[in-house]
């Protein structure tokens, strides 16, 4: 048995993602929260990218904003201002850049850019 970081209980199948390990539940509730939201091609693309620049492959630098549309635009910018800054772009950093700007429910919450770093 694990204790998923999501919802705190004890499980016997879940997996293991870049925050912890969360239950089979947990994980296919957020995959399915983050594909309602973007289900075209076009947002899978920019999901891509912004996983990239999570991942440290890519910085803000090497991409443009209009190549980002709705909540993933308000993510891109906010990791643009914590590039500007010279501050580490990471999970936490955006969550707590967007929590400040009161945009992070805006953009599907915590699960969503949890999402966006697991891809
Ligand atoms: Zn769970």
């Amino acid at each position: 048995m694990m204790r998923c970081i999501l919802c705190g209980q004890e499980k016997s199948s879940g997996r293991q993602t870049k925050i912890g390990w969360t239950c089979n539940d947990c994980f296919n509730e957020f995959r399915q929260a983050v594909t309602s939201l973007h289900p075209s091609g076009e947002s899978n693309r920019q999901r891509a990218e912004l996983g990239a620049i999570f991942h440290g492959d890519m910085t803000p630098a090497n991409v443009s904003h209009w190549d980002f549309s709705g909540p993933n635009s308000l993510i891109f910018r906010r990791m643009q201002d914590l590039e500007a800054r010279g501050e580490t772009i990471d999970r936490v950093t955006v969550a707590n850049e967007l929590m400040k700007n009161n945009e992070l429910e805006e953009v599907g919450g915590l699960t969503y850019i949890v999402a966006l770093c697991d891809e």
